[in-house]
């Protein structure tokens, strides 16, 4: 969904509350969504205990109660589908070339998406093979499901072929949506090695 209408619930300055939303809002390491509320840009989405505020661009003439359209910026939020499936797809072939690692960060954002993992040598090496398969992967057109996982209810799950882990993300529906991907290594600290994934297109 790239746009719905929704009620105003509060409002502080340029901070609004809505009772539903097809924004995605910054939480497990992927970016806010950008968009607008009844033509008014939306700088960021922030997810707050169980609520998402809006910050606009600035102060809003419509009133609590008022019924509003809510957009997202869709080519924008595209690509970090892209790049959040993609990024999935190179921890798994990460882990199949290096043994079970544990992912100490990530992020998920418009230009790229970063897995941080310690490890203690250089993974500069792997990565050509890693992205050859992630390739594969991708051209070879497997479906992507996102669920709620049934036996915790607060938990969404991500599949795609043989792969299944929790991810609250958004996702492409395909690995074909992903395109052409880079990989590129980068040192951030003695033990610890990033995979950045950027898309070509
Ligand atoms: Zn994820």
């Amino acid at each position: 969904m790239k746009e719905c209408y929704a009620k105003v619930t509060a409002i502080e300055g340029n901070k609004v509350w809505l009772d539903q939303t097809v924004f995605f809002a910054f939480s497990g390491g992927q970016a806010s969504d950008k968009g607008a509320i009844n033509g008014i840009n939306v700088l960021e989405a922030v997810k707050q205990d169980d609520e998402i505020y809006y910050v606009l661009e600035k102060e809003p003439k419509f009133a609590v109660g008022d019924n509003v359209k809510v957009e997202i910026d869709w080519s924008y939020r595209h690509k970090i589908m892209k790049l959040h499936s993609a990024a999935h797809i190179v921890y798994y072939f990460f882990i199949e070339k290096a043994g079970e690692q544990k992912v100490i960060g990530s992020n998920i954002n418009i230009d790229k998406a970063r897995l941080d993992f310690a490890y203690n040598e250089s993974i500069s090496q792997m990565l050509p093979e890693i992205q050859e398969k992630t390739m594969e992967v991708i051209n070879k057109g497997i479906d992507i499901k996102t669920f709620e996982d049934e036996k915790d209810p607060s938990r969404r799950l991500w599949e795609c072929g043989k792969w299944l882990m929790p991810c609250g993300g958004t996702h492409v529906r395909n690995t074909k949506e992903i395109g052409q991907i880079k990989l590129k290594r980068n040192n951030i600290g003695a033990g610890k090695e990033r995979i950045e994934v950027s898309l070509v297109s």
